[in-house]
């Protein structure tokens, strides 16, 4: 078994820490207590080639392999986790499933301004009355003549605000079983303009806007359906599977930065006449932490490995990247808490910044599949295997 990063991915990964240390280190604090979006950044995450990491050459990205991706999400989560949503959504949730299931005509059309950050992308699938469960969705789209008609409300969308690439599920109609059938379409905002509603207020994360979005008559030319009708829950299982790693690896990322901020503080923080560091109280802590870490990157990267060997659709890489999503979250819930703890009063203010990273953490077992969804996916696979 080969853990050596080709040269490739250490560039990536290289590019993605100095780009975090000279520009973002610098203003992370003040871009978390500013609740705005960070713009100038994203601009320059693209100049770097990062918003089209998986986006292949001919399309106008860098086409780096999954793992190079993931490690650039890493570097830039341990900073900000903000600008990493933003990453995770531009190639995670919307590069990926345009790559998987549009048509070559659609990949022309929308990969390039994606992968320039010319245009930011969103994924529109929760709704008030629909989140573990999409098929509970409300939204409608009705075909009349050379146009989808849409209407509906969409929430929590991260970067709903400033997006203008969406993907957004909506009901089609209905099987002959009585279940929705659901479909996914690429949405333009200039071409297809719609509502930003309320922009929630959150416990963390706050450089990455979470908005509400509100389509009302919203007009779509009949060629943006992205997969046939009715692909609808495949587009979006496909896309959270592999997702599922992006946001594991965010997890890596918050966990790492913590444990590293934990480590250095015991080193330097005395107290009883000797650093808190050499306390066995501590010392099994930092032990304990950087086990979790390591351990989760392992389930990250050996579900990186099956995706390769057998594909997306393969049960034994599904049922690993939800092992790999539900671990490392709960684990960065833990390894930040931790962190907070041995910085004593210290973890609990602004300026050590781990007190960040844990509400961030806190996000992570709930967005793209609960841990509980998590858990439901891993037990129903092993089930069958
Ligand atoms: C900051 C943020 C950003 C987000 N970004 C996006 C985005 O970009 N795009 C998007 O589409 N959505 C986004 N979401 C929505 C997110 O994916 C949903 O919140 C998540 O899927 C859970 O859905 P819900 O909130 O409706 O909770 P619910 O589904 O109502 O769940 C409530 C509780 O019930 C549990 N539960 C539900 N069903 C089961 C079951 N079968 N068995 C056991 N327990 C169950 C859940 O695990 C949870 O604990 C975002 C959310 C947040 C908070």
């Amino acid at each position: 078994m080969d853990f050596a990063l080709t040269e490739e991915q250490q560039m990536f990964q290289q590019a993605a820490a100095e780009f975090c240390k000279n520009e973002v280190e610098p203003v992370a604090i003040k871009l978390e207590a500013g609740h705005e979006f960070p713009m100038e950044l994203t601009q320059k995450m693209a100049e770097l080639g990062f918003m089209g990491l998986v986006i292949p050459e001919q399309y106008g990205g860098v086409g780096a392999d999954y793992l190079a991706y993931l490690l650039v999400e890493g570097e830039i989560a341990k900073t900000s986790i903000s600008l990493s949503m933003t990453l995770g959504a531009q190639n995670s949730l919307v590069g990926l499933p345009i790559m998987n299931f549009a048509t070559e005509e659609q990949k022309q059309q929308w990969l390039p301004p994606l992968a320039s950050g010319e245009k930011l992308g969103a994924f529109a699938l929760t709704e008030p009355g629909a989140g573990s469960d999409p098929a509970g969705m409300r939204t409608t789209a009705v075909r009349k003549g050379d146009k989808w008609v849409l209407n509906g409300t969409k929430l929590y969308i991260t970067n709903g605000a400033v997006a203008k690439t969406l993907i957004v599920w909506a009901k089609t109609g209905e099987k002959p079983d009585g279940k929705p059938l659901i479909s996914a379409f690429l949405v333009d905002k200039d071409v297809s303009p719609f509502k930003v509603g309320t922009i929630e207020e959150k416990m963390g994360v706050h450089a990455s806007p979470t908005t509400e979005l509100i389509f009302e008559d919203c007009e779509i030319p009949a060629e943006n359906l992205l997969g046939k009708e009715g692909d609808g829950f495949k587009v979006a299982l496909m896309t959270l599977n592999t997702g599922r790693l992006s946001v594991a690896t965010q997890c890596l990322g918050l966990a790492q930065a913590a444990y590293e901020r934990a480590k250095r503080f015991a080193t330097e923080r005395e107290q009883f006449g000797q650093k808190i560091a050499e306390f066995q109280g501590i010392g099994f802590k930092l032990a304990d932490m950087i086990t979790e870490i390591n351990a989760a990157k392992g389930l990250v990267w050996h579900a990186v490995w099956l995706k390769e060997q057998f594909g997306l659709s393969d049960p034994r890489f599904i049922s690993m990247a939800a092992q790999a999503k539900l671990f490392a979250s709960e684990m960065a819930e833990r390894v930040t808490s931790a962190a907070i703890q041995v910085h004593g009063g210290y973890g609990y203010m602004r300026e050590y910044r781990v007190e960040e990273f844990f509400r961030a953490a806190r996000l992570m077992t709930i967005v793209e599949g609960t841990s509980e969804i998590q858990r439901l996916t891993i037990s129903r696979w092993e089930m069958k295997a």
